[in-house]
């Protein structure tokens, strides 16, 4: 078998890949693919994230996403999988809606791919009212952002949010807001952090 990011032929398995579940990139790559688990704060809100959006973790993402790479959907909750079904047991996953017409593009959800292997139930009745690319707009595009869900389910228990990557974080905020009058409990959890600057708790 060859590792999906390097390409070289995997030598060394971990004990993990051997007894437990199969990785699909090589020991060198899963070493660079450090966990480093933060909560980082936005206003009253708590995100828990898992990588620094930088080097291997954002060229397996642009690959994953942006390159359609459907094989590599199992590489990014890996290491921090288990941890996060025996946190979360019992809550549902919501999903940060992603644009539809990128959906369409690349074949699959990427997000709900990523997490499928937890088997959460999946929250469904949130929608967004436009769609709206965040990548390089003004502020004004990023504060309509949080005011652009709409949620048309059933009250909800306890409901984890997730998403890919935390930037200026107005897409998990409108989540948030648009979903807390519905639920009774609410955690947010985003794989890999681009706010470097901002300060967090480690834990
Ligand atoms: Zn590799």
């Amino acid at each position: 078998m060859r590792c999906l990011f390097c390409d070289k032929e995997i030598e060394k398995y971990s004990l993990k890949s051997i007894l437990l579940e199969e990785d699909s990139i090589c020991c060198d790559c899963r070493d660079l693919l450090k966990v480093d688990r933060k909560i980082e704060k936005i206003g009253d809100l708590k995100i828990e994230t898992f990588f620094e959006y930088e080097g291997i973790y954002r060229s397996l993402l642009i690959q994953y996403k942006e390159c359609y790479d459907e094989a590599l959907k199992d590489v990014f909750l890996y290491d921090i999988k288990d941890y996060i079904k025996l946190k979360y047991f019992g809550y549902q996953i919501l999903y940060v809606p992603s644009s539809e017409a990128k959906i369409k593009e690349r074949g699959f959800n990427h997000l709900e791919l990523m997490f499928d292997s937890l088997h959460f139930k999946k929250v469904t009745g949130l929608r967004s009212k436009k769609e709206l690319i965040q990548e390089g707009k003004s502020g004004l595009v990023r504060k309509q952002m949080i005011d652009n869900y709409l949620y048309g389910g059933p009250r909800l228990n306890k409901v984890l949010i997730v998403d890919d990557m935390l930037t200026t974080g107005s897409s998990i905020t409108g989540v948030y807001n648009t979903i807390v009058p519905y639920s009774n409990k609410i955690k947010c959890l985003v794989l890999a952090s681009k706010r470097k600057t901002l300060s967090h708790l480690k834990y």
